[in-house]
């Protein structure tokens, strides 16, 4: 039985309301007055609940999609500016006891190079993301109780965040690692972790049995459960996320937009963050091997109904993309983005060489560096910002949602931006970068509405250039 309410995996994500929901999304896709009024419904910046998001995502009537499209665009200039946040993934150990059928990292790829950081390799790789201008991380690893203990992963946190080079420093450390106890939980929280991020690969427990024959992660409930332990334990910024391929993604959407309506429901706060990675080809993976690939329109699709359907959510994309992909999706409401990342064990302090046995989890496609980045969004008139500071004030969970429903973005997250932005050109941009950034910083200051902060934000700006650092509102 379904029950949004419900702490059981199997009802809230109820595999029957699933069901009813893509059969009345089929039996109403070519019903135009009712999706006029999903529509309106989303253009009153609410959201939507699966059953109506689902029936747009089915609807393939050009000019709906369209409209779909225009106002995923404008709710994501309402709602988030031109702000994208840069972020960076950090490996910390490949050891994994688990057999995820899509993962290099599965137990029995004996041929992957098994690597895991020792606090002396984190200072150089941190330091080598410091220098490329990164302020924020996720940190991942795979399951290993005996490898990767939490004690393992909170000595890395410690370590991460101690770590001062130049004008450099982490502020924020977000964390992907497998589903655990309310007690780990609570020691990430305490560890000051941002948001806790766990993908839920596929929301079909059938398929997520097959798909994880061995391990602890074969553990449907436990997994699928993980977020309420994580609130539980007093992480309020959590990430969710589907793999898409696995599984047929209209199945995945609706159970993703469930899943974000039980943590409204049950914790009063929504999920902070939404990814949407594809399947990539990795060490022995073949994407070709799942069948339930998505071509880009259907990827532009989803990322603009994630927008409408929860608008308070940030969406996140990583270099799984190419360039051209992202430039796609961009703006129709995503809101983070990494950039030069690694997926090596290592490899930002030493890059793997080709012909060596790689321990990479899977292939980017976007390969640019941060710089190229930068001045990419630049170009295409976003603002890249490196900002950590609504966590630093403590305006996690349903405060940073206040601050989202207000609109005060543009007198908080928008002068956050261009300060860290600043940051950035002062002490790692190449010259052109440079240059574009300095003009755009004084053509966006202007738009602040509040004169005081405004004028806060001039002063700052010229302290940064003076050698000053780390100012946030
Ligand atoms: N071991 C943790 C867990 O089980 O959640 C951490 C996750 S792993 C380091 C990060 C994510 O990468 C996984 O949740 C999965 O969705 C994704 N991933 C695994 N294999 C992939 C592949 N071949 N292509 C794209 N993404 C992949």
């Amino acid at each position: 039985m379904y029950d949004v309410k419900s702490m059981r995996a199997e009802e809230f994500i109820s595999d029957e309301e699933i069901r009813e929901t893509l059969a009345y999304a089929d039996a109403n896709k070519d019903n135009e007055a009712l999706i006029d009024e999903i529509i309106e419904k989303a253009k009153q910046r609410k959201g939507l609940n699966h059953r109506e998001a689902s029936v747009l995502l089915a609807c393939e009537i050009p000019e709906k999609v369209e409209e779909v499209y225009r106002l995923a665009e404008q709710i994501k200039k309402d709602f988030y500016g031109n702000r994208i946040v840069l972020f960076a993934p950090l490996y910390l150990s490949n050891y994994c006891v688990n057999g995820c059928v899509y993962c290099p990292y599965h137990l029995k790829n004996k041929h992957i190079a098994r690597k895991k950081l020792t606090q002396e390799e984190i200072v150089k790789e941190v330091t080598a993301l410091q220098d490329m201008g990164h302020k924020r991380l996720a940190i991942e690893a795979g399951e290993d109780p005996v490898n990767n203990p939490i004690e393992y992963i909170l000595e890395c946190i410690d370590t991460i965040y101690s770590i001062k080079h130049k004008n450099g420093a982490i502020r924020r450390v977000n964390v992907n690692i497998a589903a655990t106890t309310v007690e780990n939980y609570r020691k990430l929280k305490d560890a000051g972790i941002g948001t806790y991020i766990l993908f839920q690969e596929t929301y079909h427990k059938e398929s997520y049995e097959k798909l994880h024959p061995t391990g602890p992660k074969h553990d449907y409930a436990y997994h699928t459960e993980a977020m309420d332990r994580a609130m539980e334990g007093g992480i309020d910024d959590v990430g969710l996320g589907v793999l898409f391929g696995l599984d047929l993604y209209r199945y995945e959407f609706a159970g993703l937009l469930m899943h974000a309506e039980h943590l409204e429901a049950v914790h009063g706060v929504g999920p902070h963050t939404i990814s949407v990675p594809r399947v990539k080809h990795a060490d022995d993976i073949d994407p070709a091997a799942f069948d339930n690939g998505i071509s880009d329109d259907t990827f532009a699709k989803i990322c603009a109904l994630i927008r409408v359907s929860v608008p308070y959510t940030g969406m996140i994309i990583s270099t799984r993309e190419s360039q051209e992909v992202r430039e796609r999706v961009l703006p129709l409401g995503v809101s983070q983005i990494s950039g030069a990342s690694k997926t090596s064990v290592g490899g930002y302090a030493e890059p793997e060489k080709e012909e060596e046995v790689t321990s990479e989890q899977f292939d980017v496609s976007d390969q640019r560096t941060l710089d190229e980045v930068v001045n990419w969004l630049m170009k295409l008139g976003y603002i890249p910002s490196f900002c950590t500071a609504c966590y630093r004030e403590g305006r996690t969970g349903d405060r940073f949602m206040a601050l989202c429903k207000n609109m005060q973005i543009l007198n908080c997250c928008h002068p956050n931006a261009l300060m860290t932005l600043k940051e950035y050109l002062e002490d790692y941009a190449s010259e052109e970068t440079r240059k574009i950034g300095m003009e755009l910083i004084d053509r966006e200051l202007e738009k602040i509405p509040n004169p005081k902060v405004k004028q806060t934000a001039y002063e700052h700006i010229h302290d940064i250039a003076e050698g000053k650092r780390d100012f946030r509102f």
